[in-house]
């Protein structure tokens, strides 16, 4: 790649990452009415006076507040404009590498996870179906019959275009990571795939196999589950970075290793029912089911927090927030 491609931008002309330095500063210690107190007397001052050479809403009222000084306070509701800069600004934006295709990362990323959402959802819908089937209540599992099964395959067939956009460019450097981490996101769905079918085929053809189905779909899930969260923990952070939202979130942000708890905790909840099947030791089987079970809820509440993470990141990488430097540098095509 060229020299250009991972630079600062904020080391770039004047209002660089110095004054950025500068306004982070004040606007941490000072988050509301900075500039009106000690004008002056403090080194920020340069700042301060740069104007907002682009259209920016008052993060309070949405008033613009382009061409206001950074010092100033938005005329409709007072609010410092370094709060509302601070809030569109991205820091950290600037000193990543580029992308070369934000845009089909972004939707690839949101597709992939989608696609995980639709296949969780099949093989827990199913299988929990079947256990209120047992149960004496039918309806659940009348519309969802085997064939549903099918489904999940497809959709983890359908998630592989998605970890082909992911790669990075062959020559981009230090991708030898992020690479290794898509070839076993790859074998992951298409293990995911395999494990549906073989679930499908056996629950079809084998009686045997018909009553521990709910188990066999449990545990598919939680395989395919550790086999894609383990390499997307790596994906997840290297191009989430670029995502503000992401990165600061604390409880909103999925961690990819709860997954492959939950999923430890569906494949043991489920092999302890599988052991004493059949056998007198009902309470265990119960107990079995019912982590089993607790675990497959905190996955799915945790396909939902990954959803949202993947729309904020696709989010950041279609419209990167601007730099400090852009907000207060005249755009070339605002000249004329
Ligand atoms: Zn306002």
């Amino acid at each position: 790649m060229g020299p250009e491609g991972g630079g600062p931008e904020y080391s770039r002309g004047p209002g660089g990452f110095v004054d950025f330095v500068r306004l982070a500063g004040l606007a941490g210690c000072r988050p509301r009415g900075a500039a009106m107190n000690d004008a002056g007397k403090r080194p920020v001052e340069g700042v301060e006076a740069a104007e907002l050479r682009r259209s920016l809403p008052c993060r309070k009222c949405r008033y613009d507040l382009r061409g206001l000084a950074i010092g100033g306070v938005c005329p409709e509701c007072g609010l410092a404009v370094v709060d509302s800069v601070r809030a569109a600004i991205d820091p950290m934006a600037g000193r990543l590498p580029r992308l070369t295709n934000p845009r089909s990362v972004g939707n690839a990323l949101l597709w992939l996870i989608m696609c995980l959402d639709a296949a969780a959802i099949v093989l827990t819908g199913r299988a929990l179906g079947l256990r209120l089937d047992a149960l004496g209540r039918p309806h659940l599992v009348d519309m969802m019959p085997r064939g549903v099964v099918l489904g999940a395959v497809l959709v983890a067939v359908a998630a592989l275009p998605a970890v082909v956009l992911l790669a990075p460019p062959r020559e981009a450097e230090g991708i030898g990571v992020v690479r290794r981490n898509l070839w076993r996101l790859g074998g992951g769905l298409l293990a995911l795939a395999a494990g549906a079918a073989t679930a499908w085929a056996l629950a079809s053809e084998l009686a045997a196999f018909a009553e521990i189905e709910e188990s066999l779909l449990l545990i598919t899930l939680a395989l395919g589950i550790a086999a894609t969260m383990l390499p997307l923990r790596g994906i997840l952070q290297t191009i989430g970075e670029r995502s503000r939202q992401y990165r600061t979130a604390r409880s909103e942000r999925q961690r990819a290793i709860d997954m492959v708890a939950a999923a430890v905790g569906m494949i043991a909840g489920e092999t302890v029912r599988l052991a004493v099947r059949g056998g007198d030791l009902g309470i265990l089987a119960t107990l079995g089911g019912t982590i089993a079970w607790i675990s497959a809820l905190m996955a799915l509440i945790g396909f939902g927090y990954l959803t949202v993470n993947a729309v904020w990141i696709r989010r950041a990488l279609r419209r990167p927030p601007p730099t400090l430097h852009e907000l207060v540098t005249r755009a070339n095509t605002d000249e004329g």
